[in-house]
């Protein structure tokens, strides 16, 4: 059973206006499988002015208030995680256990703002004079329009709402219209955990005309969005014309640095079993590997010998570790990167085409002898394809590791903490993994640097894009 989609505004679930409604796809077979109601202009004006009007209370209630609400949330997530990771399948394509896993670790996303909002803290500057009193508070920011994506839908989503409702903002949110269930998931357990009507709303429609209605909106005061690099940009453009804050969660394009002292084959395994997940479909993906010449041959052997045990097919089978693609206009985008990079004289290694004709499956794809300025390597693929070049010195590989505009994540492997030191002073990222994968918890910082993005959503950081500073000064 797929989830009952709807539009949430103002506390009530509701078809919205009625005139447009959107089929929702199982990528695994093409077969629809759901009706997502698009919001009409009313029904966008209708959330605005219920988030208007929720913030007026929301913005000054208790953050223990927040924090109940937040905790019960977690726990709810927990009970459903199974069936919302179900759906999440459905619509999405990932294995059952990728889907499962992302909602029951989002219970800890909700337990840990429920926890920090309790601990938003103003401060008090010493002032040049007895009589004078100075402070500083935070409040927050206002109503806030959210956007987030098809390829951690409950993940996106909950970060923004967690933050948003922890700090005392009211949000409104556009899902993916793609893989729509696990945002109207969230809604029925903030609904049921007692949230007030308006502080939660959840929208849908065709995504670049809600973004204009509501970013124009004078109601709006903060835009978050998570999705493509071209796409945040304009976003980022609009919303700086109305002077409105923004958090922008954008694509990468993230390079992956393997040593000559590296553990190689421990490197090939866990890069092959990080570039595959979702079936290459996250932002953090590692998309070009850069590796010392001399374990290069070894590396890449070991790459597709990992690469190859990887099973192909529906989600909902237990065998299955990589899922089809999330949507059709994938699969031309694949070829697009394959072809460009077979006719600069690349070697295919692993994979390269569509699996059957029926859902939108691709294989797991090694590419070697790839040129620099290939499509592949200096466009996001966003799917299943590892492209391997060879490199002779560690500055070099960083040069070319930071030859993008963009700066998301960035991965290396070494044994040698001159090595390390040098990774982490030369690669420009928001994240640096070296020899680990450490990213994405609530606690830690998550956010790019450069094209890929503004601000952060996690670690203590989390807060500050939700937040206003006021200064306070008093003389008696
Ligand atoms: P896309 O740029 O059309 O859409 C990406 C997301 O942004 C979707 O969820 C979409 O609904 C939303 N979106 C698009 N235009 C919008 C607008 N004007 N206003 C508000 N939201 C809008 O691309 P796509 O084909 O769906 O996905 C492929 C690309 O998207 C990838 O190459 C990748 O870079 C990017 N992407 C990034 C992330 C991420 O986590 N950073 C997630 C999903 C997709």
């Amino acid at each position: 059973m797929y989830e009952d989609l709807s539009l949430y505004i103002d506390g009530e679930f509701v078809k919205g206006g009625g005139r447009k409604e959107q089929d929702v796809y199982d990528p695994a077979t093409g077969d629809v499988i759901g009706l997502l109601p698009h919001a009409t202009k009313e029904d966008l004006d209708r959330a605005l002015a219920a988030a208007e009007r929720a913030f007026e209370k929301w913005r000054t209630s208790s953050p223990m208030e927040r924090s109940k609400v937040l905790r019960r949330v977690g726990e709810l997530t927990r009970e459903r995680a199974k069936q919302i990771g179900h759906n999440i399948t459905l619509d999405q394509g990932k294995p059952l256990a990728e889907s499962v896993g992302e909602v029951a670790r989002c219970a800890d996303h909700c337990d840990w703002h429920a926890e920090e909002c309790r601990r938003i803290y103003g401060r008090v500057i010493p002032p040049r004079q007895p009589n004078v009193r100075q402070m500083v508070l935070r409040e927050p920011v206002g109503v806030c329009a959210a956007f987030t994506p098809w390829n951690f839908p409950y993940n996106q989503a909950i970060r923004k709402i967690a933050a948003a409702v922890g700090a005392g903002c009211t949000i409104i949110i556009k899902g993916p219209e793609d893989t729509p269930s696990a945002v109207v998931a969230i809604a029925r357990m903030f609904h049921e955990a007692g949230l007030p009507p308006g502080v939660l709303n959840v929208v849908w429609g065709v995504p670049a005309e809600v973004s204009n209605h509501l970013i124009r909106s004078p109601i709006v005061r903060k835009v978050s969005f998570t999705g493509s690099v071209p796409v945040g940009k304009q976003l980022a453009a609009l919303a700086g014309q109305h002077m409105k804050r923004v958090t922008m969660e954008l694509g990468g394009h993230s390079p992956a640095v393997v040593c000559e002292d590296a553990d190689v084959e421990r490197a090939a395994d866990m890069l092959s079993g990080l570039k595959f997940a979702n079936a290459g479909q996250v932002c953090v993906s590692p998309n070009r590997f850069y590796v010392h010449e001399k374990v290069y041959d070894r590396f890449v052997a070991r790459f597709v010998d990992k690469t190859k045990k990887i099973k192909v097919g529906s989600g909902l089978l237990p065998e299955t570790n990589m899922g089809p693609l999330a949507h059709e206009r994938r699969l031309p985008a694949m070829a697009e990167f394959v072809e460009d990079a077979r006719g600069r004289g690349a070697e295919i290694v692993l994979g390269g085409s569509r699996i059957g004709n029926r859902g939108y499956f691709f294989e797991p794809t090694v590419i070697t002898g790839v040129p620099d300025d290939s499509k592949v390597m200096t466009l996001e693929p966003f799917g299943p394809i590892a492209p391997c070049v060879p490199y002779k010195d560690l500055g070099e590989a960083i040069k070319r590791a930071n030859s993008l505009p963009y700066g998301l994540s960035s991965y290396a492997f070494t044994t040698s903490s001159k090595n390390a030191l040098a990774l982490q002073n030369g690669l420009q990222a928001g994240i640096v993994n070296i020899n680990h994968f450490g990213q994405a918890l609530p606690e830690t910082p998550f956010g790019g640097i450069r094209d890929s993005g503004i601000g952060s959503e996690g670690g203590s950081e989390t807060f500050d894009g939700y937040l206003t500073t006021k200064f306070v000064t008093q003389m008696d």
